[in-house]
């Protein structure tokens, strides 16, 4: 039987309709431009997105999968090449690597932060190792001092995986300027999320920035010429002008999610087991999730269900157990951090038009919860 929702994980509906003026106006801008690939509005979005990010060069792409995977192709890891990633991402990182012939090689998390474990990658690096994918998960930018500091040591490439740390940043930069090239992704549920697919690649090189150009258009910089053997992969004009409207708007929704983040911390701490999120020195959080973590995480799922409050679980089964990756022959175990935070995570509603009354509600069923 479906339960009436109070709390919906995230009302995407809500979120759209708060700015439907704005995007209407940007869905006429379209129609009256009479140009629906790669003209005015996609080249406004990129330009205006490195300025928001502080990079030279954004180029739009169609989601965040073809980012990773365009970007993997333009540094030429290929066959026979190890990528480091995090074991408990989701599983488009992983899938880029593959996709391009390479082999994801997993390290573990920190249990504090869930982001990968600067202390893991250097006794994950071989002689095949070609590059390091951060993932700044669920919102929190890596620890981008130390990974790159490795990166450099070894001569690998980093190639950020921004897709849910949009306006996150590491010291004085942002997510998706650290890395030689960066990807992100636009799909709707993200911090800054499209009406339907996209993504984007960041970069300080021009010569990267000409090559994914290229490579998301059939390989071709002049019409019917081509230079090599290219992909579709375009942001389309509509989303770029949906996505012009939700930059503008990106920051103070950012600061919106900081806030109700900061409310459920206020209010959930020291109750049972419950773990609350924690960032580390010079990392910003901008809360894309807000994931707590306790042994009866079922339990609690059901009853905050019963409750009218919907949760997710980011992940329920961790890449490595994946039947996607059983050729990769790792096992049950080999991940501890992952696993556990598979087995005990469970994210809260979280968005920045949430209403204080809805917060109040989850932590109310929450503390009940724990007190019963
Ligand atoms: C969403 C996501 C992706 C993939 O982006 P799509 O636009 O859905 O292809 C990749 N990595 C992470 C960490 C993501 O959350």
């Amino acid at each position: 039987m479906q339960k009436k929702l109070k709390v919906p994980y995230l009302n995407l509906s809500k979120t759209n309709i708060k700015s439907l003026s704005e995007l209407k106006k940007a869905f006429l801008r379209v129609i009256k431009s009479g140009r629906l690939v790669l003209g005015e509005e996609v080249e406004n979005f990129e330009n205006e997105y490195s300025k928001f990010s502080q990079v030279k060069y954004t180029v739009g792409v169609a989601s965040g999968l073809d980012a990773l995977i365009l970007s993997l192709l333009a540094l030429g890891i290929k066959n026979g090449d190890e990528v480091i990633v995090p074991s408990n991402t989701y599983i488009a990182t992983l899938i880029a690597v593959s996709r391009v012939g390479a082999r994801p090689i997993l390290v573990e998390p920190k249990i504090t932060t869930y982001n990968i474990d600067p202390d893991t990658i250097e006794n994950a690096i071989t002689k095949n190792t070609k590059a390091i994918i951060p993932v700044h998960l669920f919102g929190q930018a890596c620890e981008m001092d130390r990974i790159t500091e490795i990166a450099e040591i070894h001569k690998l490439n980093i190639v950020e995986d921004n897709a849910q740390s949009h306006g996150a940043s590491f010291g004085n930069k942002f997510t998706g300027s650290f890395g030689l090239i960066n990807a992100t992704s636009f799909y709707p549920g993200k911090n800054l999320g499209a009406l339907g697919d996209g993504g984007a690649i960041t970069t300080d090189s021009k010569r990267l920035d000409t090559y994914i150009r290229i490579l998301r258009n059939y390989g071709s910089r002049e019409k019917y010429i081509n230079d090599v053997i290219g992909y579709n992969s375009r942001l389309d004009e509509l989303q770029a002008a949906f996505l012009r409207t939700k930059l503008n708007n990106l920051k103070e929704n950012n600061n919106r999610r900081i806030k109700i983040a900061l409310t459920y911390i206020q209010h959930l701490k020291n109750i049972g087991d419950l773990i609350l999120p924690a960032t580390v020195k010079n990392s910003t959080h901008i809360y894309h999730v807000f994931t707590v973590r306790t042994k009866k995480r079922d339990e609690l799922q059901s009853y905050l269900y019963s409750n009218g409050i919907q949760t997710l679980i980011h992940y329920p089964i961790p890449p490595h157990l994946q039947k996607a990756y059983r050729d990769l022959e790792y096992k049950r175990g080999d991940f501890p951090i992952a696993e556990e935070l598979a087995n005990t995570s469970l994210s809260l509603p979280i968005s920045p038009w949430i209403t204080q009354s809805e917060v109040t509600h989850v932590i109310d069923v929450i503390r009940k919860f724990f007190k019963r």
